[in-house]
Parts: C-alpha cells; sequence; structure tokens
C-alpha cells in the first residue's frame, strides 16, 4: 500500500509502502524533547504523545528535497530525522544496521489521498513510556504492550532484517554512516528541553 510522504512546505518529499509496521503512540521524553527542539508541539497529542508507525527503513525512500534531511541525537543511539526546511519531524531510527524506522505521522501525507490514518496504518497497537506523559490519556488510548505484541514485533523485525528489507537505507550510507552528519545536543541543551516537561 503506497503512501506519500511529505513535509509541511512541500520541498522533502517521499513515498513508502506501509503493508507491513506497527503502529503506536510514544509518551518519551526524548519523543517530547524532539518536537520541542523543533518547536513543532503541533506533533504531540494532548498528552504529549507522537503517533509512529514503525516499519522496514528500505521502504522508504525520498524522491524530493533529501538535501534538507537532517539527524538530531540525543546521544542513547537513537537518530532522530527531520527536515530543515519546515522543521517536520520524519522518524526515528536506532542506526545503520537496525532495519526499522519509527515513521512519525507529521511526515505521513494520508490526506493526498483522502484516507485518515487508521484507515491507511490501522489504529495504534499499543502506547509505550505513558509514565512520562504530561497529561491524562484519551479514553480510548491504546493499551500498553502485551506479551505476545512484544513477541509478534520482535519476530516481525527478526523477519524484516533477514529478508533484508532494511536496505537501501534512505538515513544511512554503505559505510553506516548518517547521510547528514548528526547534531548531537549537549547535556544542558538535552536538560533544556527536557526541563520544560516538568513544568
Ligand atoms: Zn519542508
Ligand atoms: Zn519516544
Amino acid at each position: 500500500m503506497e503512501l506519500p510522504l511529505r513535509c509541511r512546505c512541500g520541498h522533502v518529499q517521499g513515498v513508502t509502502d506501509v503493508s507491513a509496521g506497527f503502529r503506536l503512540v510514544c509518551y518519551c521524553k526524548d519523543c517530547q524533547a524532539f518536537a520541542r527542539f523543533l518547536e513543532r508541539p503541533d506533533v504531540l497529542d494532548a498528552a504529549g504523545g507522537t503517533d509512529i508507525f514503525q516499519m522496514p527503513t528500505g521502504r522508504v525512500r525520498f524522491t524530493a528535497g533529501a538535501d534538507a534531511v537532517r539527524c538530531l541525537s540525543f546521544s542513547s543511539g537513537i537518530f532522530r530525522w527531520y527536515t530543515e526546511c519546515c522543521r517536520t519531524p520524519i522518524g526515528n531510527t536506532a542506526g545503520p544496521r537496525f532495519p526499522v524506522v519509527g515513521l512519525i505521522h507529521s511526515f505521513m501525507d494520508h490526506e493526498a489521498a483522502g484516507r485518515s490514518r487508521d484507515h491507511v496504518l490501522g489504529p495504534p497497537l499499543c502506547r509505550i513510556y505513558e509514565r512520562s506523559a504530561v497529561g491524562p490519556l484519551p479514553p480510548d488510548a491504546a493499551a500498553p504492550p502485551s506479551l505476545r505484541l512484544f513477541a509478534g514485533r520482535a519476530a516481525s523485525l527478526f523477519g524484516w532484517w533477514l529478508r533484508g528489507l532494511g536496505r537501501p537505507n534512505p538515513f544511512f550510507d554503505d559505510r553506516g554512516a548518517p547521510r547528514s552528519v548528526a547534531r548531537v545536543l549537549t547535556p544542558s541543551e538535552r536538560a533544556a528541553l527536557n526541563g520544560v516537561n516538568g513544568v
């Protein structure tokens, strides 16, 4: 199932196949700090959650504006990608060898085809890191992950790796280097971004 990808201003575009993946909502502090760093609080839901679709990296392809793709690292081995043009979050990756990208809803252009996110991706399967939520979760929030979901996800990820679905990797070159030099936040920058969280 093809889905167009597009940053808010349209400079960066791409296409993806969302036939396999896991939709979840992440309430972790780093995801919130990422939105804050980009000055895009609109990406988060009312409780600070980020709507993410974890899918094979090789199924994401940039078709325009790849020069504006930037990388941010919170020093925990997670590479967070966004567009420099309009500061749209693209997604999160865990290094060149992990065949998964957590694509963020803000970069998916469901509206282009007049379809809702739920229609294209199905409802979120679970929520994670809800202890970092900044407000009450909506009554219809997805449940925490079950053991069964964890196991199924692990098996799928292993399958993607076996089938080589992590490649071609649009975020890392063949030597495993990020295609855009990762900007690593200093501890004080990070503290400043997280600090707002406690208010
Ligand atoms: Zn843009
Ligand atoms: Zn997160």
